[in-house]
């Protein structure tokens, strides 16, 4: 594409001048083109569920006679809409962590309790999972950021990790320092993510064949949502994984000292 932008270019400039403009319009064809896709495959992850419910609510009405019938079809009905609010939310966070022009917050932030806050978030859905999640590692450590932000981020992680496990597996999240940077880790023995698709999960509505037959109610987003959760901390994130053997999922941010208030009188605490 990037020829046919040429003719946009100023004529008198310098030849070092055009190149920047020339760049600069390639940079805002291609966020355009982002945002388009954006709305494109997310109009289109909206058809599915919109369209049940329409279909539900016809369902319903032309059952009125037949209680049972009314009853199974407006649990369907009740499922199809927390989906579309579910799908809706993540929605929203993902277009905002998107957009540059969202400031997320930027304090320091204890990891532990980015790490305990995580868990809180998903001890219901592992308890019934029968999913044991088993916390490890170093405590103490601090990032610099939005600790909601991190934590749906890691909670997005966790929740993955339950809902590919067997029942009475248990997951791990550990953290540590390592090179200047933060490491959270998350760990499951589940199906674990083919080779080819590994690079693609964090795609948004990707979602693998194994994953996509569970039925797990997934929504595609939620490793996209940490993808651009952690790079806006300036961190990644990473996956290792064997199919059949499980996954280990990492997050690395940037590491911080503690918060100024822990280190009164200049004193410096270690
Ligand atoms: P979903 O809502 O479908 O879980 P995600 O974006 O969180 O969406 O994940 C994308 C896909 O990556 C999932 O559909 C699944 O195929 C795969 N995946 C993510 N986490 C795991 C995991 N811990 N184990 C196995 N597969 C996973």
């Amino acid at each position: 594409a990037e020829p046919r932008l040429v003719s946009v270019r100023a004529t008198r400039i310098t030849p070092r001048l055009s190149l920047l403009v020339l760049r600069d319009i390639t940079e805002h064809e291609r966020v355009e083109q982002m945002r388009r896709d954006f709305v494109a495959n997310t109009s289109h992850e909206l058809k599915t569920p919109v369209g049940a419910v329409s279909l539900l609510a016809e369902a319903i009405e032309s059952a009125a006679d037949d209680p049972d019938q009314v009853r199974i079809f407006t649990a369907r009905l009740s499922a199809e809409a927390a989906r579309l609010g579910l799908l809706s939310s993540r929605i929203m966070d993902l277009s905002r962590l998107q957009s540059a022009d969202q400031l997320i917050s930027q304090r320091t932030v204890a990891v532990d309790e980015v790490v305990v806050s995580a868990l809180e978030a998903h001890a219901i859905q592992a308890d019934a999972a029968g999913v044991d999640v088993v916390r490890g590692g170093q405590r103490g450590l601090h990032v610099q950021g939005d600790p909601q932000v991190l934590s749906e981020a890691v909670g997005n992680l966790v929740a993955n990790a339950i809902v590919y496990s067997p029942k009475g597996a248990s997951v791990g999240v550990g953290v540590k320092e390592v090179e200047g940077a933060v490491e959270i880790a998350v760990t499951d023995r589940g199906i674990g993510i083919p080779e080819a698709d590994q690079e693609r999960v964090f795609e948004r509505f990707y979602r693998t064949d194994q994953a996509r037959s569970r039925r797990t109610g997934g929504t595609g987003l939620g490793l996209s949502i940490v993808k651009h959760a952690v790079q806006r901390h300036g961190g990644d994130v990473r996956v290792w994984s064997q199919p059949g053997q499980g996954s280990t999922f990492t997050i690395r941010l940037p590491i911080s000292g503690p918060p100024e208030e822990l280190t009164p009188g200049g004193r410096k605490e270690r």
